[in-house]
């Protein structure tokens, strides 16, 4: 078969899809939603009520776990299960390669050679998976290679379906014998509790009560659709999860026709079912919408607190996978699986409340203002200061195809408050009691405080970090990264700088009080405005000004990860109980070697993709303008000997290219490794110029027209 048959036909088979007319709907009813969630309901109709109430304090309100009850919840927990369909269980876990993890054992338990279901307090709290495999930066050396799981039971219980059974799924934290983190999930509630003591520490200056401190998530999910028959003959796609060579097709998103375009019925029917898959789990799929590039989507969750959030956004990237590919699709979730095109992020929405009040949220009153302004001029500092850590948050192999390249957003962190916020802080720092253009009184003293507006609006789609009315959007998480690092980088240095705010304030009451906060908020401004930038953030002008004003730009995942290194980061976050020096210092080793790794895959990928695939086409190309070159000088012909000849010839120099630079690559991928990608690159130019001189029915990769217009 040649090499077009089964382009072709996997073209033919999407145009026998036939899109279905709408159906009439039936009545809508979601009483399934959270049916596969041990929730409050189900503990409610499983358990005791005294031990579903111990339960539920620990859930909502962070009240420590009575270990006492973990038996009754185990049994209950099982029963519930069982009646659900699940014959194993599993602890599920974040490890630190940025997936899932899951080892399943069944409920059986033998008694006098009867099967009984049996599942244990023990068996709840605590696992022992082998997991030795699991990347664990030095953590775990051989000889005391033990891991251990740890239930989590601020995050419920869910089942998960397959198409034979079912298995009860336990959030669990992963560490090791001794205590160190293996995850992603303990230094996220770790940062938690920094954040919520430093908040609590806060308010305190304020006068207010003790509160319970809840940090929300929203994590937008971007994502490309393309057909699975396109995908099996990617070999690219396949093992490193984008596109390694392909030729923009000549329209692709300059008419910026499919963001928010209608959505086609094949993907609106993928989008449904994944909505419901969603919804039994408790998953609070809320938006959805074709994104900027063909073949790119967006799904948007109702958001909640942090952890869940965490533990969710794995679920859904998890479910639009399999429902992909239970309707012939494939979910690509790699941060940039097409050159030329809009990668793919995941904005991470984040805000913090105070019982009931919202931290990020300008109030309706002054004190309510003065906080809502003291928060955000700590986290200005705390975003100033360490931008170099949170940057490094969002390092990856797959993200430095958005950061380092001209698009959104940049490595660069700035900030964006929006004009009429900005207007509040520059009187701020001013320290005037003028009037401003909209703002009205713009003194800081509690009592002078004006009526923030309530829609300080976003409007700049470039920031990376952006304020947008009630909480901060941080653009810059990869569409493939799990949210826990971001949240728990931002969480910790947010900690911080709160808590030197508070530092600051405690002892102050009174007049003296408002006197000290409104001098200590100028000086925060004047100290750290460099951080925020309202102008497009894609420009080659706001690199230079940035630089003039010392903001770090690390372009690239292994520069980035230094943060990791830096003594100032490894203090902070041993002050705030997130991370031992040895655990910084594992997490380096970790995403370093993982970075290192895939780039090495590449590498391997684009050069197997080259000599076998790409120079043989390109070689047969060549063969006919050859043999066409000689049958029409055979012929005796003048025309076309030019034109035959001037074709030979360039294709003959692209094998001499493709070859010599195979040769280089190859080197590389022997040598240190360093310039692989610079010589992929080099490479994919000119495979990507012989893609558009080759005939199309000799190409042997499914062209980027097909995978983003074909489906
Ligand atoms: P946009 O595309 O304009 O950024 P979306 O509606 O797609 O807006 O997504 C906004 C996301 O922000 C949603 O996931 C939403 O739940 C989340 N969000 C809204 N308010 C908060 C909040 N207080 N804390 C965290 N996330 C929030
Ligand atoms: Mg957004």
């Amino acid at each position: 078969m040649s090499k077009s048959d089964f382009r072709s036909g996997a073209v033919d088979s999407v145009a026998k899809l036939h899109s279905p007319p709408g159906v009439a709907a039936a009545p809508v009813d979601m009483s399934y939603f959270s049916e596969d969630v041990f929730n409050d309901c189900a503990m409610r109709k499983y358990l005791p009520e005294a031990v579903a109430a111990k339960l539920l304090a620990t859930v909502n309100d962070g009240v420590a776990l009575d270990p006492a009850i973990a038996a009754d919840v185990a049994h209950a927990m099982k029963h519930w299960a069982l009646d659900r369909g699940a014959t194993h269980f599993t602890h599920w876990f974040l490890p630190l390669n940025g997936s899932t993890a899951e080892k399943h054992d069944s409920f059986l338990e033998l008694e006098n050679n009867q099967a009984i279901m049996s599942f244990s307090g023990k068996n709840l709290i605590m696992s022992e998976p082998d997991a030795s495999s699991f990347p664990s930066g030095g953590l775990r050396s051989t000889f005391e290679a033990r891991g251990y799981t740890a239930w989590d039971p601020t995050s419920p219980a869910f089942i998960k379906r397959h198409s034979n059974g079912a298995t009860l799924c336990i959030p669990t934290a992963f560490c090791s014998y001794t205590g160190e983190t293996l995850d992603k999930k303990t230094p996220l509630l770790r940062s938690n509790q920094a954040l919520s003591k430093a908040v609590k520490r806060l308010m305190k200056c304020f006068n207010l009560p003790d509160e319970q401190v809840v940090i929300t998530l929203g994590a937008e999910q971007e994502y490309f659709l393309i057909d699975k028959h396109f995908y099996l003959h990617r070999p690219d796609l396949l093992q490193t999860g984008r596109t390694l060579f392909g030729a923009p097709p000549a329209k692709h998103q300059q008419l910026e026709d499919h963001y928010f375009g209608s959505i086609k019925s094949r993907v609106l029917s993928f989008m449904t079912e994944v909505e419901t898959e969603l919804w039994k789990l408790g998953i609070p799929a809320k938006t959805r919408h074709n994104e900027g590039a063909p073949a790119q989507f967006e799904l948007a969750p109702i958001f909640e607190n942090v952890n869940l959030a965490v533990d969710h956004n794995m679920l859904v990237m998890e479910v639009l996978r399999q429902v992909a590919d239970r309707h012939s699709l494939v979910c690509l979730l790699h941060e940039k699986p097409f050159a030329g095109v809009n990668g793919s992020g995941k904005h991470n929405n984040w805000s913090v409340n105070y019982g009931d009040l919202k931290l990020l949220k300008p109030g309706n009153n002054p004190e309510q203002n003065a906080i809502f302004l003291t928060v955000l001029c700590g986290i200005i500092q705390a975003v100033d200061l360490h931008s170099d850590i949170l940057r490094a948050s969002v390092a990856g192999a797959g993200n430095d195809h958005r950061l380092g390249a001209n698009e959104a957003p940049p490595a660069i962190i700035s900030i964006y408050v929006g004009e009429q916020l900005n207007e509040v802080i520059e009187q701020l720092e001013k320290g005037t009691t003028g009037v401003g253009r909209k703002m009205g009184k713009m003194q800081i003293g509690v009592d002078t405080l004006p009526l923030l507006p309530r829609d300080a609006a976003d409007r700049n789609r470039t920031s990376p970090f952006a304020f947008t009315g009630n909480k901060f959007e941080f653009r810059a998480p990869g569409s493939s990264q799990c949210c826990a690092g971001p949240m728990m980088i931002l969480n910790t240095i947010v900690a911080d700088s709160l808590d030197k705010i508070a530092a600051e304030l405690e002892g102050f009451s009174g007049k003296d009080f408002n006197k000290k906060l409104q001098k200590l908020l100028q000086n925060i401004i004047k100290t750290h405005k460099r951080v925020l930038f309202h102008g497009d953030n894609y420009t080659a002008s706001w690199r230079k000004e940035a630089a003039r004003r010392g903001l770090p730009n690390a372009e690239s995942t292994l520069e980035a990860l230094e943060a990791f290194s830096n003594p100032e980061n490894i203090e902070l976050f041993a002050r705030h109980g997130v991370f031992t020096a040895k655990e910084m210092e594992s997490r380096h080793e970790v995403f370093g070697e993982e970075y290192r790794r895939k780039i090495c895959i590449e590498g391997q990928v684009g050069l197997e993709i080259v000599r076998s695939m790409i120079i043989p086409a390109v070689t047969a190309e060549y063969s006919s303008a050859l043999t066409a070159l000689n049958a029409a000088k055979t012929a005796g012909l003048t025309a076309g000997i030019e034109g035959l000849s001037k074709t030979a010839q360039l294709l003959g120099e692209g094998l001499d290219a493709m070859v010599a630079k195979c040769a280089l690559l190859e080197q590389e991928l022997n040598g240190d490794g360093r310039d692989i990608l610079a010589l992929l690159n080099s490479l994919r130019d000119t495979v990507d110029s012989l893609e558009l001189m080759v005939a199309d029915s000799r190409w042997p990769l499914p062209k980027y027209r097909e995978m983003l217009f074909v489906y």
